[in-house]
């Protein structure tokens, strides 16, 4: 346990999603640097800005994996806040802590192993959810969505950081290429492990797009949801309210 939150079984299907991560782990932050040219951290730039977050804050960077977004809140929440970095796969998550410690990053910041479909949190709990690249790996998203909706706070953002819909032809056309052709053989050449990034692409591809997102969250009880999309829609970032 970490501050007191208890971890959670996850069941064998979540597992097996699960397995894709610990396969990739070791050579996740280079991969996603070339598969992405570095854009995933603009992406990631863009939703702390639009986080709204502050100092003494409490955060919980769901699905964080190795942990970008922990590394930025941790410096904006400082001593007083807290940052929670959950995944349901301890590979990622020794990655992550490994890689926060060596940055001198970790006093406010607790790791917990836990599936977003049964967060062991308190209810109305947290400032702030982030979830990125992560919901589309959720096996049950509106079970993950109303858990995440209830740990808020009243006054709390919900963020999800994930791949959508591009918005033109062409890029959806060299897109589709690119993912289905170029991703796979990187995955192979730089991490002998073509099979998890066909997962990673076909994961992408059957993502609820910008609107029926939204509405999940609606769904969910979160208000005032909206989403901006990034690099023509390959990416969007959806963020919504709790009242
Ligand atoms: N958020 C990080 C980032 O943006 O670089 C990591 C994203 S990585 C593509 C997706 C993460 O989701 C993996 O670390 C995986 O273990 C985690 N994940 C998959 N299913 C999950 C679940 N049901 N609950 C919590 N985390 C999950």
């Amino acid at each position: 346990t970490h501050f007191g939150y208890k971890t959670v079984e996850t069941n064998e299907k979540e597992q097996m999603v699960a397995g894709v991560f610990h396969s990739v782990a070791a050579k996740y932050d280079v991969m996603n640097d070339l598969m992405s040219f570095g854009i995933h951290r603009l992406w990631k730039r863009f939703t702390i800005d639009c986080s709204g977050i502050r100092k003494g804050q409490k955060v919980l960077d769901l699905a964080g994996g190795t942990g970008d977004l922990t590394a930025k809140f941790s410096r904006i929440v400082g001593e007083t806040g807290q940052v929670v970095l959950a995944d349901i796969n301890d590979s990622m998550l020794k990655v992550g802590r490994d890689k926060l410690r060596n940055k001198g990053l970790g006093n406010n910041i607790a790791y917990v192993q836990a599936n977003a479909e049964a967060l062991p949190f308190p209810d109305n709990h947290f400032d702030l959810i982030t979830i990125a690249f992560g919901l589309r790996n959720v096996t049950d998203k509106d079970k993950a969505l109303a858990s995440m909706q209830r740990v808020l706070k009243p006054g709390g953002r919900l963020l999800v950081l994930e791949f959508s819909k591009p918005q033109h032809e062409v890029m959806s056309k060299l897109y589709d290429f690119y993912s289905f052709n170029i991703l796979p053989k990187m995955g192979s050449l730089v991490a002998q492990d073509s099979e998890s990034y066909q997962y990673l692409a076909e994961s992408i591809r059957m993502h609820p797009d910008q609107e029926t997102l939204k509405a999940m969250m609606e769904q969910a009880g979160l208000e005032q949801v909206e989403y901006f999309n990034l690099t023509d829609g390959i990416v969007a970032l959806h963020r919504g309210f709790k009242f």
